[in-house]
């Protein structure tokens, strides 16, 4: 999984607690004509929403029921990129509806969270914006995505488990389709697991892609980057940008990542890495990439590396590398071993000891040599 947005919210759990025990309170852009009834309407389900505990899993009588059965979780925009809810802002930030749109018989509604200092300096911190569906269900408004929305003129093709949907102005590449539709039916087979269906998203820009999931401001959006995406495993569903019909990496996830819960992330992207690439390019040029740097840097810890590429980081190419020597070892098997050690970086030490024989405080020579043995090959 390529993380987009690496933001980590610095909060405690206690502190979200207290928060949805408190009323979330929104403020209306003065724009917005509320003596609009239906406008008045979905602008009060989304305040309710917002107080009716969002990032938790059950029945929410503020959100169509289709969805909440479809999906879990089912609001889409708030749990794809996220490490945790983006609702677990809602007390650590003032939310401002900025818009409400009606689309034939859906009404869009534009929330912004933000912040301002406490002396005010003018100076306002937007941390997002997005959109959030309200189309009616039994009579009464309730909330929806509006990814479904956003992409109703975008084009579906399916071939085998996957459901392609990309803008209007690409032309599909059936032959890359196919191929694709390949790789996960010998990746499933090698880890003896089902295939199942896949939604996948993509477009030549990933913000495109993010616009139409419903990001209309997120942070580092514009930003020149290579392919990437995001999986949403728990839905199957996968959000590309900069790629076209073939994009091993994220399908790797979804197959992968369900299997070992607990699994360290090094080697969980170390493996999409080995066998689907990163950014466009396989987990050799990578390691090549990174060994021209790191050859003349000894004081960098390889280990935790931020990598030279921009969201390519030592999980993808030394958890690629870890995996490439635990798969020439001993195959999948191996591999299946190295992803049952635990989450923790203990565990990548315990791992590394268990399986490749190096102690902790060696580790990083170990890794210098493999890495200057790799990557000159
Ligand atoms: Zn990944």
């Amino acid at each position: 999984m390529r993380c987009i947005i690496s933001i980590v919210l610095f909060l405690s759990t206690t502190a979200v607690i207290l928060a949805q025990q408190s009323p979330i309170h929104i403020e209306i852009s003065s724009s917005i004509d509320t003596s609009n009834s239906e406008i008045s309407q979905v602008i009060r389900l989304l305040e309710s929403y917002l107080n009716s505990k969002p990032d938790s899993l059950y029945l929410n009588p503020y959100w169509v029921e289709s969805e909440q059965h479809q999906y879990k979780p089912y609001d889409l925009v708030a749990n794809t990129w996220w490490s945790v809810s983006q609702y677990a802002w809602l007390s650590h930030c003032k939310i401002n509806i900025l818009s409400v749109s009606k689309f034939a018989d859906t009404f869009v509604i534009r929330t912004m969270f933000y912040n301002s200092p406490p002396k005010d300096s003018g100076k306002v911190s937007v941390i997002i914006i997005f959109q959030t569906g309200a189309r009616l269900e039994n009579g009464s408004y309730k909330l929806c995505n509006v990814l479904p929305i956003n992409t109703r003129f975008w084009k579906k093709e399916q071939v085998g488990s996957i459901k392609y949907i990309f803008p209007p102005d690409h032309q599909f590449n059936r032959v890359l389709a196919e191929r694709m539709n390949r790789f996960i039916d010998s990746l499933a087979a090698a880890w003896q697991t089902p295939v199942a269906p896949v939604e996948y998203y993509f477009a030549d820009d990933l913000d495109r892609v993010a616009k139409a999931l419903g990001f209309d401001y997120y942070a580092a959006e514009g930003n020149i980057r290579g392919p990437g995406g995001y999986t949403d495993v728990a839905n199957r569903i996968i959000y590309a940008g900069g790629s076209d019909e073939w994009y091993p990496h994220e399908f790797v996830h979804i197959y992968i990542n369900p299997l070992f819960p607990n699994a360290h992330h090094y080697f969980l992207e170390g493996y999409a890495t080995l066998v689907g690439g990163s950014s466009g390019h396989d987990l050799s040029w990578h390691l090549r990439r990174n060994y021209e740097y790191l050859h003349v840097h000894p004081e960098v810890n390889v280990l935790t590396f931020k990598g030279v590429d921009l969201h390519v980081y030592a999980q993808y190419f030394i958890g690629g590398l870890l995996c490439k020597m635990a798969e020439e070892q001993g195959g999948i098997p191996m591999i299946r071993k190295l992803m049952t050690y635990g989450k923790e970086d203990e565990d990548l030490y315990r791992a590394i000891q268990d399986i490749f024989g190096i102690d902790k405080e060696h580790v990083n020579d170990f890794l210098r040599k493999k890495l200057a043995e790799y990557a000159t090959k």
